[in-house]
């Protein structure tokens, strides 16, 4: 009786779906979808068989032959290997341990950070504390043979009252598709700085550690425990808390240093406290490789069948990379399991679009998007003076999947409204579930994309529990990854992509978004002094408050850029080395307004 009602059922749905449109191409990609889908076999391969992929690692390696492998076996024979490496190395565990001895036996909740040295065996130290980075230089001579706990970011973490897991509701998606300014964050996450800043910043902050390591090995420290920022004992083991990712052959090598449960950094703190000395027990035993040959990019395509259009193209992409506690399943063979899985489909469907669909699964985004900053420079433009490179004006778009296994919600425009009414056509089949934002969204591999005003978008996804528990921890695994969801991205995924090859012309692009500062045109643009700022942009109505696109050139006395703009009247400010600031040159009671919350403006009219 059940087995026919779910007959009865599944017939009424089909008529439903594909009674009507038989041919369409959307029915099809949804009935393949449900048919043969292999989204949660190929998430399982990238994560449970090759486990946690660290870029430079043979895991990371052999995981992209196998997806190669596997995309050929789809059909999809067009697949290369595409080198980033810049002197990067790999790093793998081979075995670890981490216990207290003193006051009582107990194991510790630990995990160890990457790039960081062996222990050379397994050694017993006492625990001293340090409530910063700088208060290790006032203990030098005490230091030998001790276990520092490092507290600079240690807050206890008690109070959880948030949900683990949610879903963005209607009225919060709402939200963000009225919200009028880019930079405005209602959903997802960024930070507000441009991709030079996040280079920039990395390597200051490896810089100025460095003098701490190098002190801590000179004071034959044994090894370096920080808290974990997770409740509930979930291990936060990346590079970019306390001890920064050292990626490069180059680089220096840290002492032995592990995340450790908030929890167990607590006891250890309380127990000293108390006027205990603990005592632990620490053995790290770990591989350094450095293998050009394991950074590479795989790229797959599905040609396109227009003798013409078939030079242009639509890239999807993930990365394939992941840290190294977990399995990366959710951060990010979800990703690249959809985009495969979307591929696979268009295959199967036998879809011929009209541009070529191109598959890119990057190796280090982790590392500062290594492996998506390389394949910009070398085929799209020059991250530094923006020379145009081959694909520049070829790449209609590319979308990128990587904000943990949920949902996709639709997509954030990044300051660019011109595509608002293509892609509200486009995803017509999976609205109202889906709402598009001209928020900005960063810090993964379109971000390179879009710096070269590529239209290069981010998917909006339900957060599920990716921000309380998944991202970079020891609980990145593939129970994480909701079925539904990754099929259901997989299928918005292949029909959008499916769309833009098809489309009557590329996607328009932003205006006034460009890397280098522009020389010439009608409105003339001047910032006396601030000669000691490393970057200054103009933010306007005209260049819809884009942040980093509209940057100025230094001047013997200032700043200064000129633009092409239709006659009006504007309003701007400018971002000199992140903050917003007004133009000192317009008198205090002559700033204006714009009503949508930009205050300090100057009004300029241009003829
Ligand atoms: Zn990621």
């Amino acid at each position: 009786m059940k087995h026919l009602k779910t007959v009865l059922f599944l017939l009424l749905m089909s008529v439903q779906l594909f009674g009507q449109k038989e041919d369409d191409i959307f029915s099809k990609i949804r009935r393949e979808s449900v048919a043969n889908s292999q989204v949660m076999k190929t998430l399982s391969y990238l994560s449970d068989v090759h486990g946690s992929r660290l870029m430079g690692t043979p895991n990371y390696y052999h995981a992209a032959l196998w997806a190669a492998q596997q995309l050929k076996q789809w059909g999809i024979q067009k697949t290369s290997f595409q080198s980033f490496d810049k002197g990067h190395r790999g790093w793998e565990i081979s075995h670890f341990q981490v216990e207290m001895i003193e006051p009582t036996y107990s194991p510790l909740n630990a995990y160890p950070l990457a790039y960081t040295a062996s222990t050379a065996g397994a050694k017993v130290g006492e625990v001293v504390y340090i409530p910063s980075l700088d208060s290790i230089y006032a203990m030098e001579g005490q230091l030998k043979g001790k276990i520092v706990l490092l507290g600079a970011y240690y807050e206890p973490v008690s109070n959880v009252f948030q949900p683990f897991a949610q879903r963005l509701s209607p009225a919060v998606l709402d939200q963000a598709a009225q919200n009028p300014d880019p930079n405005d964050l209602i959903i997802g996450y960024h930070s507000r700085r441009s991709t030079p800043q996040v280079f920039s910043m990395q390597n200051l902050i490896r810089k100025r550690r460095e003098q701490f390591f190098n002190f801590c090995k000179a004071q034959q420290v044994l090894a370096l425990l920080e808290p974990s920022d997770y409740p509930y004992g979930i291990l936060h083991a990346d590079g970019n808390r306390a001890v920064p990712a050292y990626m490069r052959k180059t680089d220096i090598t840290p002492i032995a240093s592990f995340v450790i449960a908030n929890e167990h950094f607590g006891r250890l703190l309380r127990l000293i406290k108390l006027g205990f000395n603990p005592k632990l027990k620490v053995n790290l035993e770990a591989k350094f490789y450095q293998e050009p040959k394991y950074n590479v990019n795989l790229i797959a395509e599905i040609e396109g069948s227009d003798p013409v259009l078939k030079n242009e193209l639509v890239i999807i992409g993930a990365h394939l990379d992941s840290w190294h506690a977990g399995t990366g399943a959710v951060d990010n063979a979800s990703g690249c399991a959809t985009m495969m899985e979307a591929m696979r489909i268009l295959k199967a469907i036998d879809a011929k679009p009209k541009r070529t669909i191109r598959l890119a699964l990057w190796g280090g985004e982790e590392q500062i998007f290594a492996g998506s900053a390389a394949y910009v420079e070398q085929h799209v433009g020059d991250l530094n003076n923006a020379t145009p490179q081959k694909e520049q004006a070829k790449i209609s778009a590319y979308f990128n999947l990587d904000n943990g296994a949920g949902k996709i919600r639709g997509i954030y425009l990044m300051a660019n409204p011109a595509v608002k009414p293509i892609f509200e056509k486009m995803l017509q089949p999976f609205a109202p579930d889906n709402i598009l934002t001209l928020q900005n969204a960063n810090q993964t591999d379109h971000e390179l994309f879009d710096f070269q005003n590529i239209p290069a978008f981010q998917f909006i996804q339900d957060p599920l529990d990716y921000m309380s528990a998944i991202h970079h921890t020891n609980v990145d695994l593939y129970e994480y990854v909701p079925e539904k969801d990754q099929k259901s991205n997989a299928e918005l995924v292949a029909y959008l992509a499916y769309q833009v090859a098809q489309a009557e012309e590329l996607l328009p692009r932003k205006k006034f978004n460009s890397p280098v500062p522009s020389l010439q045109g009608n409105a003339h643009f001047q910032l006396k002094g601030f000669l000691n700022a490393a970057q200054v942009s103009l933010v306007s109505d005209f260049n819809n408050w884009n942040m980093f696109g509209t940057p100025l050139v230094k001047t013997k006395d200032g700043w200064e850029c000129k633009l092409e703009l239709p006659a009006g009247k504007y309003v701007y400010k400018y971002i000199v080395d992140g903050d917003w600031t007004a133009d000192p040159a317009t008198p205090t009671n002559q700033l204006v307004r714009d009503g949508k919350g930009h205050a300090g403006l100057t009004e300029i009219w241009v003829k």
